[in-house]
């Protein structure tokens, strides 16, 4: 403790809150101690009003809506995610079930279509056509089973 001069204290006093007397600052000038401490001592001012953290951490609301979004990101990802083969020769089958239909039955389903306008309904009313149309329409809900069955398929799939 011999070799720090005592005037050292009131020379960092002196230099934090810049209350410099001419005879402390004479004495600064000859003294290297106290030139170095208070040379030093804003900095060290500085340092101590510096906060610990350099990263503080953000809000926890602005934390959570992060969180939501990235949620929804990797879902639209999940969704976009390609269909796999298997699933596209499933909608292919069914298209082609569609379009057989559509192509075998047209006269039906025309027939069907006439008979659902007023002027149909009254002038029809065959029993022959309603036992085809019976027949189509079976077909049809089988169909219809067939495609939301692959629909749904695809969506599970997903999740
Ligand atoms: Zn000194």
């Amino acid at each position: 403790m011999n070799d720090v001069c005592r005037r050292e204290p009131d020379v960092r006093l002196a230099a934090e809150s810049d209350g410099w007397t001419d005879e402390l600052r004479a004495h600064a000038a000859g003294c290297p101690d106290c030139a170095a401490a208070a040379a030093v001592a804003p900095w060290m001012q500085r340092f101590a009003g510096m906060p610990d953290r350099e990263h503080i951490l953000p809000d926890p609301s602005v934390v959570w809506l992060k969180a939501q979004l990235l949620r929804n990101t990797a879902a639209a990802e999940r969704v976009t995610r390609p269909i796999t083969s298997l699933q596209i020769a499933a909608y292919l089958v069914v298209a082609a079930c569609w379009a057989a239909l559509l192509t075998w039955k047209w006269g039906a389903i025309v027939a069907l279509v006439h008979r659902l306008t007023p002027s149909g309904m009254v002038l029809g009313g065959a029993s022959g056509a309603a036992s085809i149309s019976m027949s189509l329409l079976a077909v049809v809900l089988v169909l219809s089973s067939l495609t939301l069955l692959v629909a749904l398929h695809t969506i599970l799939a997903e999740e």
